[in-house]
């Protein structure tokens, strides 16, 4: 059997390879007891923390590769969702038992994604216990440049990222034995969601409000909304729903963008005035941004489909 130490320096310290991208503001990483860490002066500290557990975010026998992959992707999405940079995070590691080969596919999984976006592992714990991650993630924003989600105005567009929908139905497709094309791409979109870093900081000083869509558009928008203090007028016509999404769900697609969960897609809300300069700074993004509604004066949400009122299902995954 591995032990803890073992496991930590072999598959998480990374201070002693050569590591050619390591950050210079990491005054002490993993090895301590904490890490001392240099945020330059002139910015303000955005830290966000979420777990994934298996049976609850995700079933069991994922590959392990994308639970690394995923509980990193969760966290820069939050940080992407308020326009901020990353730079550092820790790792609460909860194995069942010690399976150094599980570990190994894992880390590779967290460092891929890691790496892609300049985040450096700074420490973490190690436990026996049910499968699962916590990562906490720290970065850094402007002072008074974060998005929040209490900025949208009535007039504002609201507009979403990506293909919302993907995830749910490639979730939802996981025990597919003979998998074709389209399933393994909603699988994929599931298993290794892409957080919109980039495109979360070009959206400072455009986005009045913003959030990232974990739990579901309808659900996750009308907590902007809330925040807000708004309401909103929404066409579900205009819900860029994913080819593959369409081919695999047909009549359903619809609902899946609305209330399924998992797409860390951002959904934010634009002045109209600002609508020119978003479409010019989108416009070499590698995910397509789409304008689903206005926000209107009151507090109601009003979907609409084929010029018809839609009612959304509330079947919004909540844990109590
Ligand atoms: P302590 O007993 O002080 O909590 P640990 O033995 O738990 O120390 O951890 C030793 C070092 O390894 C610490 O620097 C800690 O931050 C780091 N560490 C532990 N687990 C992880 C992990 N899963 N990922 C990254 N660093 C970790
Ligand atoms: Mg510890």
């Amino acid at each position: 059997v591995v032990d803890e130490r073992t496991l930590i320096s072999t598959f998480f310290d990374r201070q002693r390879d050569r590591w050619p991208d390591r950050r210079e503001d990491v005054i002490l990483g993993i090895g301590d007891d904490a890490a001392v860490l240099r945020p330059e002066p002139g910015f303000d500290l955005v830290v966000a923390t979420d777990s994934i557990v298996e049976g609850t975010h995700f079933p069991p026998g994922v590959p392990a590769a994308a639970v690394g992959h995923r509980c990193l992707a969760v966290n820069l999405s939050d940080l992407a969702a308020m326009a901020a940079e990353p730079l550092w995070f820790s790792l609460a590691l909860s194995l069942p038992r010690s399976d150094p080969a599980w570990v190994s596919e894992f880390s590779s999984g967290l460092f891929a994604l890691a790496d892609r976006h300049g985040v450096s592992l700074v420490g973490g714990d190690t436990v026996r216990g049910p499968l699962g991650a916590t990562v906490t993630i720290l970065g850094r924003v402007r002072p008074g440049c974060a998005v929040r989600r209490s900025g949208a105005r009535p007039g504002d567009g609201i507009w979403v990222t990506g293909h919302p929908g993907d995830a749910v139905a490639g979730r939802l497709l996981l025990p597919e034995a003979t998998p074709g094309a389209e399933v393994l791409a909603l699988r994929q979109r599931f298993l290794y969601p892409e957080p919109r870093v980039r495109e979360g900081l070009a959206l400072a000083g455009l986005a009045s409000g913003m959030l990232d869509v974990s739990d579901g558009l309808d659900d996750d928008l009308r907590k902007l909304l809330v925040a807000s203090g708004v309401g909103a007028e929404l066409d579900a016509g205009e819900l860029p729903l994913s080819n593959e999404l369409r081919s695999v769900r047909g009549a359903e697609a619809v609902e899946c963008a609305l209330t399924g969960g998992d797409d860390y897609e951002l959904c934010f809300t634009v002045p109209v005035a600002d609508e020119a300069r978003l479409r010019e700074v989108a416009a070499h993004w590698p995910v397509p941004i789409t304008r689903i509604g206005t926000i209107v004066p009151g507090s109601d949400v009003r979907w609409r489909l084929h010029g018809q009122p839609l009612t959304i299902p509330d079947s919004t995954f909540r844990h109590f």
